[in-house]
């Protein structure tokens, strides 16, 4: 390690493989990203529970590897009772963190469910589950793109918070400026758990564009233009972003962001590099 760097706690961020050879991968990635000592491993939850069982799978898997695995739960389509169910699973398999969202329906699907946002989930979570669970939930530097002003989506995270959440992951960003400015206007109105960015390293340009355009990301123009005037040199993509996202992290950790919360795409190389880059990876 850089004795001069910052050292903050790290985690990772997996979807649930569809199939058993993507199983058999993660467990590799588990292994190679396991070296860099993360708090934990989270596993997102499909729309509606649609991978309820995968979600579990992958996170017992995780947690028979030897780290700390964070389930998702989405509440939005679902009710009280299956997520009752869920959570009491999850207890019996002596998970205690959680990260706890509202989710999204796809388009056309009528049953909203028992409960509407994140923070009715949250209060339902503190409400069954006690004191000793660790409820992460969602921020957004940039806002939420369903809420049409920014003052009530910041009160909406607030009252998210004083349900009971601990910590909170934010979306991606790419401006340092956004993230900091978030925390100081949700410390104003008295929410004032650790925010922890969520980093997005550039596994590939265009899909991250297609994210950002649709859940009202930024990309700079100027790392939009660069990424884009590269065409197909995978090699100077890979060189460029991992520069962009090694001085993000930077400027986060400089500033005081209390961990770093990285969306692996279920892939090691990337992610790992930067790690290294930021002194929170062991050396080869
Ligand atoms: P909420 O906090 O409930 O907010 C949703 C919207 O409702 C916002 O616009 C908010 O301003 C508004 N709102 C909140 N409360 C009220 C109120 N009382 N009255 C009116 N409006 C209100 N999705 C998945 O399906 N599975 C995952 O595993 C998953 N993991 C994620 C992990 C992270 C770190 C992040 C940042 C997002 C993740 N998402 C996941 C996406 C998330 O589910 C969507 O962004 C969803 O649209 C919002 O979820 P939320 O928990 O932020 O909702």
């Amino acid at each position: 390690m850089n004795a001069s760097k910052k050292i903050v706690p790290i985690s990772f961020e997996f979807f649930p493989p569809n199939t058993p050879v993507g199983d058999e991968k993660l467990k590799t990635v588990v292994q190679e990203l396991g070296a860099c000592q993360p708090e934990f491993f989270s596993v997102t939850y499909g729309a509606g529970g649609s991978t309820r069982e995968k979600t579990l799978h992958t996170v017992t898997a995780i947690a028979q590897a030897g780290f700390e695995a964070a389930p998702h739960l989405s509440c939005v389509g679902s009710t009280r009772q299956g997520l009752g169910d869920i959570l009491a699973t999850y207890r019996a398999q002596k998970i205690r963190r959680i990260v706890a969202l509202r989710g999204d329906l796809p388009s056309g699907t009528a049953t909203a469910g028992e409960f509407r946002y994140a923070s009715e989930l949250v209060r339902f979570i503190r409400e069954t589950q006690g004191s000793d669970w660790r409820i992460e939930v969602a921020a957004y530097p940039e806002y939420h793109p369903g809420e049409r002003y920014a003052r009530r989506d910041l009160q909406h995270y607030v009252d998210k918070v004083k349900a009971g959440a601990d910590s909170a992951i934010t979306q991606f960003f790419f401006n340092p400026d956004a993230y900091f400015h978030f925390v100081d206007e949700t410390r104003k109105l008295g929410a004032d758990v650790p925010v922890v960015p969520g980093i997005m390293p550039f596994h590939n340009f265009a899909k991250i564009a297609q994210f950002a355009a649709r859940d009202g990301i930024e990309i700079p123009r100027w790392v939009a233009l660069k990424m884009e005037g590269f065409m197909d040199d995978a090699a100077s993509i890979r060189a460029f972003g991992l520069d962009v996202v090694t001085r993000l992290c930077e400027k986060l950790i400089a500033g005081g962001a209390p961990g770093i919360h990285f969306y692996t795409m279920n892939q090691s190389a990337l992610t790992l590099e930067l790690c290294r880059r930021l002194g929170l990876a062991p050396k080869d």
